[in-house]
């Protein structure tokens, strides 16, 4: 499965870059991320520029998929400026549905925690996260991402996995997973309460290689990185590598088999 990240930042980062060219991870648009080329995950305030930035063409894009309504992942305008490119098929909580299907060019269709649909080319299995949210009765979600024999675990945004999200996943088997580490290395910040830093996933890792649904060398993406609370991206970028985790940036591509 490709994977094309477009965006690579929590919400802490200026929605705009400050100069047009910029080296990986001096700033980072809200997280957005391309799968297997026309399947978008989140498409906050800069998604349709950052599609434009790294070369995708919007017509490509057939689906949109919504992890949650927080303003850096889901913003109605740039849904309909990517809906304008001859539609959109949208999946996200019902919650959102009607001002979604109020965008011209969108069908909008509701995700169950459980429920398996089929998106693009995608399977895709929504389960429960730990992240807090602002409109009643919304849920966030996880997807378990699958494409034929492949499934990738996309987790943001999140923390600990809850008891229900780990009963439905805990006989699985992932090639790879995204994950939440918008704390990054910094410790004693209140967002752990529902988000990742480095240190919870590299303790969620050990506990998926050793329960046997990641295999120890299997590709772990980190993405949803806070601005005030990464070290710079030169320096952590490295050390996290040293421990076989990929600290993603605007414009990474990259593939999950
Ligand atoms: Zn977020
Ligand atoms: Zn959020």
């Amino acid at each position: 499965m490709d994977i094309h990240f477009l965006g690579t930042g929590a919400a802490d980062w200026s929605p705009v870059p400050p100069r047009p060219h910029y080296g990986p991870g001096e700033w980072r648009g809200f997280a957005t991320t391309l799968l297997a080329g026309c399947v978008l995950v989140d498409c906050g305030p800069n998604a349709p520029a950052a599609v434009a930035r790294f070369g995708v063409d919007p017509a490509t894009i057939t689906d949109l998929l919504i992890t949650h309504g927080h303003g850096d992942h889901y913003q109605p305008e740039s849904v309909a400026a990517l809906a304008a490119h001859g539609g959109l098929q949208v999946h996200a909580d019902p919650v959102l549905l009607p001002e979604l299907n109020a965008i011209p060019g969108v069908q909008a269709s509701a995700l169950t925690i459980g429920e398996a649909v089929q998106v693009g080319p995608l399977h895709v299995l929504p389960v429960a996260a730990n992240h807090r949210l602002d409109r009643p009765g919304e849920r966030a979600y996880h997807f378990l991402v699958s494409q034929g024999e492949t499934t990738l675990f996309y987790a943001l945004d999140g923390a600990w996995l809850t008891p229900e999200t780990w009963s439905a996943i805990r006989r699985r088997t992932f090639a790879g997973v995204i994950w939440d580490a918008t704390s990054g290395d910094t410790e004693g910040d209140w967002r752990i309460c529902e988000h990742n830093s480095i240190a919870m996933v590299r303790l969620l890792r050990a506990t998926f290689v050793r329960q046997g649904l990641l295999a120890a060398a299997a590709p772990v993406w980190l993405t949803h990185l806070a601005r005030t609370l990464c070290s710079p991206h030169a320096e952590l970028a490295p050390a996290v590598a040293a421990e076989g985790l990929t600290l993603a940036y605007d414009g990474l591509r990259a593939v999950c088999s």
